[in-house]
């Protein structure tokens, strides 16, 4: 099965994709997370990547398309996989879709998690990472063990200001990405709010799984 999560930074989607690829058994591949690692091993990708980022900007598409299209293309990919933050962008669809069609394989559910701006705020300015085991906490409804809580951090790019800044571009963008999979009639809408269980059961559902 391919699956592409469609949801703001703090929606939930990373935590969604984990209990998706446990229970398909395809790869959860995020975007984020592989610019993340090409900046923290300081490639040239990852040097030309960081500037975007750190200003809460989008990394341009040429570069983006380039390691999703490679990391789709290798072995563990080839039964499905589970995009997470990626396409953000028009010519990305077009190109994952373009990639696919020669590959005669197809997106199964575009699934766009809804959560409101102000409830993303939130928890995203509480949000710490583990940085040996890449655990996510937040300070209030998931605080870290006690022994880590030390060495958690705070991704530079989840401040409220650069926060606001890319939920603003993500609404801006979004809109012809969802237009684009419910003109395919791929499009499935599920509200991220509430505990992990009730979500997760509202999307198992909209892409037809059991739980
Ligand atoms: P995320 O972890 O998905 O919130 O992504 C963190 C940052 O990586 C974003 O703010 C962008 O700068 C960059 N990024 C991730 N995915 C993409 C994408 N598909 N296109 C462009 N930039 C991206």
């Amino acid at each position: 099965m391919r699956v592409i999560l469609i949801g703001p930074p703090g929606s939930g989607k990373g935590t969604q994709a984990h209990l998706i690829e446990t229970k398909l058994g395809i790869p959860h591949i995020s975007s984020g997370d592989m610019l993340r690692e090409a900046v923290t091993e300081g490639s040239a990708l990852g040097k030309e990547a960081e500037s975007y980022m750190s200003q809460g900007a989008l990394v341009p598409d040429d570069l983006v398309i380039g390691i999703i299209m490679e990391r789709i293309s290798r072995g563990d990919a080839c039964e499905g996989f589970l995009l997470d933050g990626f396409p953000r962008t028009l010519p990305q669809a077009r190109a994952l879709d373009n990639a696919l069609q020669e590959a005669s394989c197809v997106i199964d559910h575009a699934l766009r998690i809804k959560v409101p701006d102000e409830e993303i705020i939130q928890r995203i300015s509480g949000r710490r990472i583990d940085p040996v085991t890449n655990e996510i906490y937040h300070t209030l409804f998931s605080p870290p063990p006690p022994e880590i809580a030390e060495r958690v951090i705070q991704r530079t790019d989840d401040n409220e200001d650069t926060l606001k800044k890319r939920l603003a571009k993500f609404h801006q963008d979004t809109g012809p990405i969802l237009k684009f999979y419910a003109e395919k009639g791929l499009l499935k809408v599920v509200s991220g709010v509430g505990a992990t269980k009730e979500v997760q059961q509202r999307i198992f559902e909209a892409i037809q799984i059991s739980v």
